[in-house]
């Protein structure tokens, strides 16, 4: 009997287990049932600051030429950032490819432009194929994504099927060293390493304008720190280099809207914000947070900003 008691609560835990390393995965193949939503709102946009393109397209001048380019009918509300030197230009993120974003940059620089990603998410990578010039940070991760000389994300990576989407393929013309500088021309930015939404994650620092574009690293709404290849303790390491580097007035220009306070706009943090969130990461991974829902767990960062966390919640 004790030894029946012992099988079957070891069979209990193995199950438990398989359950919390299979979840992310299983979320991501069952959230296009579980959330349905429209890919597109219907209702045209109405923008707090900047003007519409194509009646889908937000673009709002920040200065110092650099450009947010918004998508505020998608339904994930992505921004992309246009950042032009003397020479080259950047786009950080190719947008999500519901539309095509290269006319649109096309419009505001003639320079040839390079495009970089935040991350492989098919919300950032979407657009990819617009576009002739890549640079790609240069890890392990994503050495491993080529074949034949053509990139290509795996499925968890991308995740294209939250919107029926099928992974591009492409060519790298430019692996970027993490810590690295940028030349645009008159102006240069760095890569940075940004592993915790997903492991090959980066930044792009304009330190002359207290820049930091840091994609889905941080933003206004709700943080997912659960899908596949996500990790708190890398969220935590990366939050806390970030505190220790950056200078305290640096403007964190982050990839969804939109913060509660102004309304349709290219969404922006503070390093304030980025020390709430390591707080609560800290919070979460001693077991002192108090959380809400299953799966994911939300977890409350500060007013702009929850966070939400799989299976364990404290240790991943
Ligand atoms: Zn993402
Ligand atoms: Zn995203």
């Amino acid at each position: 009997m004790t030894r029946a008691a012992i099988i079957i609560g070891g069979v209990l835990l193995l199950l438990v287990a398989a359950a919390g390393w299979f979840a992310p995965y299983v979320y991501g193949e069952l959230a296009v049932w579980l959330e349905p939503h429209a890919i597109v709102d219907s209702a045209p946009a109405r923008l707090a600051r900047g003007r519409m393109v194509d009646d889908y397209f937000a673009v709002e001048d920040l200065g110092d030429g650099t450009f947010a380019i918004g998508e505020p009918r998608y339904y994930q509300q992505n921004y992309s950032y246009l950042i032009v030197g003397e020479t080259r230009a950047v786009l950080f993120d190719s947008g999500s490819g519901t539309r095509d974003i290269s006319g649109v940059v096309a419009g505001l620089t003639k320079l040839p432009v390079t495009v970089i990603v935040s991350h492989l998410h098919f919300d950032h990578l979407g657009g990819i194929g617009a576009f002739e010039h890549v640079g790609m940070i240069d890890l392990p991760e994503t050495r491993a994504n080529v074949s034949g000389g053509v990139f290509k994300p795996s499925r968890y990576e991308y995740m294209g099927f939250f919107d029926h989407r099928a992974a591009p393929s492409f060519r790298v013309g430019e692996w970027l060293a993490p810590g690295g500088a940028i030349d645009l021309g008159g102006r240069s930015l760095r890569l940075l390493s940004t592993p915790g939404h997903t492991p090959s994650s980066v930044a792009l620092l304009d330190s002359a304008n207290r820049r930091l574009f840091i994609g889905d690293f941080i933003y206004p709404t709700t943080l997912y720190a659960f899908l596949p290849g996500a990790s708190l303790s890398a969220y935590q390491a990366t939050a806390r280099m970030l505190l220790g580097t950056m200078p305290k007035d640096t403007v964190l220009w982050t990839a969804h809207c939109c913060r509660k306070s102004e309304g349709v706009s290219a969404p922006w943090l503070s390093m304030a914000d980025l020390r709430d969130l390591d707080a609560a990461l800290a919070a979460v991974r001693a077991g002192q947070a108090r959380a809400t829902g299953f799966y994911p767990r939300v977890f409350p960062v500060n007013d702009e900003m929850t966070l939400a966390t799989g299976f364990p919640w404290n240790n991943q």
